[in-house]
């Protein structure tokens, strides 16, 4: 056959997520941890590789995981759900909650899967945005809440790309405020410290995501985990693929969860790169830092698109370019990697802007200005 059957209408306006995949030598685009597993976590898992009957599904429910989760955080197994990473979990709530006829409560500038996702299963997407300190606007929410008729809202918390922490009353507030499912998103939660965890037994519309990506160097493994009630967790099972995640991930993170002190060192050592990144950001004439509790930093700078191209093809460091995302304008976001990466990046930012100076001085375009309309 020549000709196609055209796939779903909603797909029609969809873009793929991130297809591009860009080299450089500093990649600070993706909120990863900069480094690989530890050596001593590597080895063991070396050993892994060579007992694991590969010719066997894995288990559907990740058992000895998903236990080990749940004493974790004082909750039963039935209580916890493990996925291939947080966005596999985030389709599988979108999955049971959202859909056609159905509506989620999007907080943009957010994470965009949630917005995607939603879009790709036909679901109504409303938007509440956020005010221009990107915290969230809880009078517009609540009184969106209000009205009824909303199955889902999804919180990043901190918030990707903004780094923005919510007010914890706020989110109270909205958990009493509709029998909504809420996700509360806690994927940067080793480096916020803060969980709505105690707030659990009080609200049965409360899923708390978190992954296994960021903190623990398993962005390439793919692992995360809901925490909710065990009714919530029951009708995911009814949507979800029942062995997305395969042996090897199971056996790894199941390593990486019962090791984590280990990675605490590590934890403070990026939090101290942050502290550094965000004041030599800030020293820079002309750069606006948003404050962040996560692992990465946003900021506004004139021509960001340009400087972001200035930084990728003079500097060979890549960073997340949002300058057209909606309420980001001007704005790119940066990872927070290892204390030579990140003052690579600020020698990077400065040199560029320095140009930039150089340039203006000699009434000439800055540097940067012939990319100013390609658009990134
Ligand atoms: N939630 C948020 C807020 C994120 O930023 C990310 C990763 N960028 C995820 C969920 C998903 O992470 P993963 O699929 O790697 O677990």
């Amino acid at each position: 056959m020549e000709s196609l059957r055209p796939a779903r209408p909603e797909l029609e306006n969809l873009l793929p997520y991130d297809a591009a995949e860009i080299r450089a030598e500093v990649v600070l685009a993706s909120n990863e941890h900069p480094d690989n597993l530890p050596g001593e976590l590597l080895e063991k898992l070396a050993d892994l590789t060579r007992v694991i009957p590969y010719n066997r599904y894995p288990d559907p429910m990740c058992t000895r995981l998903r236990e080990m989760i749940a004493e974790a955080n004082g909750l039963d197994p039935e209580n916890v759900l493990v996925g291939n990473g947080g966005d596999e979990l985030i389709f599988d709530l979108l999955l049971a909650w959202a859909g056609h006829g159905r509506v989620l409560i999007d907080l943009p500038p957010t994470f965009s899967m949630y917005g995607i996702s939603a879009r790709v299963l036909g679901t109504t997407v409303v938007e509440v945005p956020r005010l221009p300190d990107f915290h969230i606007d809880g009078k517009a929410l609540l009184t969106r809440l209000a009205q009824g008729g909303v199955d889902i809202v999804m919180i990043a918390n901190p918030n990707n790309p903004t780094g923005t922490l919510a007010d914890e009353q706020l989110l109270i507030d909205v958990l009493n405020a509709t029998d909504a499912l809420v996700l509360v998103d806690e994927a940067y939660f080793e480096f916020s410290r803060h969980t709505m965890r105690p707030h659990m037994g009080r609200h049965k519309n409360l899923v708390i995501l978190r992954t296994f990506s960021k903190a623990f160097s398993f962005a390439g493994l793919r692992a995360g985990y809901v925490l909710a009630h065990e009714d919530v967790i029951r009708e995911l099972r009814k949507v979800r693929q029942p062995y997305s995640v395969n042996r090897f991930t199971q056996a790894a993170a199941a390593l990486v969860f019962r090791e984590r002190p280990v990675f605490e060192a590590g934890i403070s050592q990026l939090l101290r790169n942050r502290d550094m990144l965000v004041t030599g950001l800030s020293s820079l004439e002309g750069v606006e830092v948003f404050p962040s509790e996560a692992n990465f930093v946003l900021f506004r700078v004139e021509h960001a698109s340009a400087l972001w191209r200035d930084l990728l093809h003079e500097h060979s460091v890549l960073v997340r370019n949002l300058a057209r995302a909606q309420g980001l304008t001007d704005c790119l976001r940066v990872t927070v990697g290892t204390e030579s990466e990140v003052q690579w990046f600020l020698r990077a930012m400065e040199e560029v802007l320095a140009g930039r100076r150089v340039s203006a001085l000699f009434g000439m375009q800055a540097t940067a200005s012939r990319y100013m309309e390609a658009g990134e």
